[in-house]
């Protein structure tokens, strides 16, 4: 199966874009989300998380998110290893996921594509790119945030000069009606390269 990994920083679109290729019919894999589920629902990694930060990861069962959040916060070898355990199990459970579907190409939406080295695992990366006031007001207004926290939350992602020089592609997102133009010629693109991957393998 021929992969995606869409990326973008905080408000860029990326959701926006990944719904878009949705209604053309592509799968698409929202790693955020099921990196979540895997820490509840995945028994290994219970294990192996309770192993690194101890019984009170898990509280009745469930995910203890505000004392894990505690462990990682302001701590970068915490959180690296909570990443080592996590990811790992991601990109597993992405490519079991990538064989069941039937779309011609699928898609990872990651956050953190070039961050936690994600793109060795996909065939072909796009950056969603949007400029940063607009992309603050966009986060603003969805999370009720204040702007201080979104600023704080954008200074730990790569810049977009750093993901436009890693991604293959940049796609702008200012107009949505643009973006959904854009996202179908991409949209061409990737089938035709999907057909050719098809071909080789
Ligand atoms: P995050 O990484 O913070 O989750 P994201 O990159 O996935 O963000 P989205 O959730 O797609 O970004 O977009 C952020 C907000 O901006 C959403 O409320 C979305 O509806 C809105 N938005 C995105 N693109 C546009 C656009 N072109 N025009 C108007 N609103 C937009």
């Amino acid at each position: 199966m021929y992969k995606v990994g869409i990326t973008g920083g905080i408000g860029s679109g990326k959701s926006t874009v990944c719904g878009l290729f949705s209604e053309l019919g592509i799968a698409v894999y929202d790693s955020d989300a099921e990196a979540k589920r895997l820490m509840c629902t995945s028994q290994s990694l219970r294990e192996s998380i309770c192993r690194e930060f101890g019984e009170k990861s898990y509280a009745g069962g469930e995910l203890n998110r505000a004392y894990l959040a505690s462990c990682i916060f302001g701590d970068d070898d915490a959180r690296r290893r909570l990443n080592a355990l996590v990811h790992p199990a991601v990109m597993d459970d992405f490519a079991a996921w990538a064989e069941r579907q039937t779309s011609d190409y699928v898609i990872l939406e990651s956050a953190i594509l070039f961050e936690a080295a994600i793109e060795s695992h996909v065939d072909r990366t796009i950056a969603v790119m949007s400029p940063e006031p607009l992309r603050l007001a966009r986060a603003m207004a969805r999370d009720g945030a204040g702007e201080q926290a979104v600023r704080s939350r954008m200074a730990c992602q790569i810049s977009d000069d750093e993901m436009r020089r890693r991604a293959d592609w940049a796609m702008i997102n200012i107009d949505l009606d643009e973006l959904r133009e854009e996202v179908a010629q991409c949209d061409k693109k990737l089938r035709y390269e999907a057909s050719r991957y098809g071909n080789r393998s």
